[in-house]
């Protein structure tokens, strides 16, 4: 198949003809099994505190959501999880929280010095837009990944969902270019169906993952928070019908599809947005060119706190019960479990 143009993209996310998108997976899967084989990396998950200084309209645990019970894990929590992903044998440790910055730069590099040496795990973060220094200390402390999703690549939507801080401003493209030279792998990523997202900014989006020759990509629906202004205001914002990209499972996994064949080496997780959709959202993403998954560490009473969408679908998950689970459904569909760190295939 020659490359996508951008026409290419946004006729396939425009396309409703079942025979038509099943093609489109199945090129996919045929460039997903070409590109990084049958493996499906497992990226140990932990939410490590839900105190966030920002306002992100779509986002649960935004800094003005009064009701929101804020907690920040302690090291030998954290330590007990990333012990607890090497026990299950996955190659990464993922840390993910608001932008918090009662996080501090040493006490993170300490932790993930002490995670290294514990357990030998690939680390990821996913802390937000932290200042370049933070960023340095944590890679030279052995951080190997970092995720930092652009959300959409429309300015105008971006500046609505996703405010600046203060003077500050919110420049997520820039810092990709910064995590990049720095030398961590970088994952960016995209909501899919926010209110005010034309099928043009989509396909704008996904160009641009080619455009970044971004190491990591994740996607998933826009889920609506009740207690959001995002929410709140949706019908302003939505677009007439036939212009607005809608938050469902088939949106969703086109948009997995067209990201394997623009990025045919990039690590792309079935995410738990998507399995919030339906139950075997994961099956469909894998079958639609992903290859990583990422079960919830998280302790259950931190979990619960962690809620930047309603009724994520890990919330009764125990991590056993799950991995148990999960290596069952990855047989079924023919695909087995990762071995290694999973980096980015070629850059390693
Ligand atoms: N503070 C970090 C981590 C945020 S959570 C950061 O800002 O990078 C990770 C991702 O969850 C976000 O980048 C966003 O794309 C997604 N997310 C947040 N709220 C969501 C919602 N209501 N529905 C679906 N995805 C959401």
């Amino acid at each position: 198949m020659p490359p996508l143009t951008r026409d290419d993209i946004l006729a396939y996310l425009r396309e409703t003809d079942p025979g038509r998108i099943d093609q489109l997976r199945r090129e996919a899967d045929r460039v997903r099994r070409q590109a990084v084989g049958d493996e499906v990396h497992l990226r140990g998950l932990v939410e490590i505190s839900n105190h966030c200084v920002r306002g992100c309209t779509y986002c649960g645990i935004r800094h003005d959501h009064d009701s929101v019970r804020r907690y920040r894990m302690r090291a030998d929590e954290i330590l007990a999880c990333a012990r607890r992903a090497h026990q299950l044998g996955y190659g990464t440790v993922v840390m993910q929280a608001g932008e918090d910055y009662g996080i501090g730069r040493d006490w993170m590099a300490e932790l993930i010095r002490a995670i290294k040496d514990q357990t030998g795990r690939a680390v990821t973060l996913s802390l937000g837009e932290r200042p370049e220094e933070d960023l340095v200390a944590w890679k030279r402390a052995g951080a190997d990944r970092y995720l930092l999703r652009f959300e959409t690549s429309d300015r105008h939507l971006y500046k609505r969902i996703h405010p600046d801080r203060g003077s500050i401003i919110s420049d997520r493209l820039t810092i990709l270019e910064t995590l990049r030279n720095i030398g961590y792998e970088t994952g960016t990523g995209v909501m899919i169906g926010i209110p005010g997202q034309s099928w043009e900014t989509l396909a704008e989006d996904i160009s641009l993952f080619a455009k970044l020759d971004i190491d990591m990509v994740g996607v998933g629906p826009y889920i609506a928070h009740p207690d959001t202004p995002l929410a709140r205001h949706a019908h302003e914002m939505m677009l007439d019908d036939d212009r607005q990209v809608p938050a469902d499972q088939q949106t969703t996994l086109k948009v997995v599809a067209l990201t394997r064949l623009v990025c045919p080496e990039a690590n792309i997780p079935a995410t738990t947005a998507l399995s919030t959709l339906s139950d075997r959202g994961r099956e469909s993403g894998l079958a639609f060119g992903a290859n990583v998954i990422m079960p919830n560490l998280t302790p259950m009473d931190y979990r619960r706190l962690y809620e930047i969408y309603p009724a994520k679908s890990c919330l009764a998950e125990d991590p056993q019960a799950f991995h148990d689970e999960l290596l069952r459904r990855l047989s079924a569909i023919g695909r087995r479990p990762g071995t290694g760190p999973g980096h980015r295939k070629g850059r390693a």
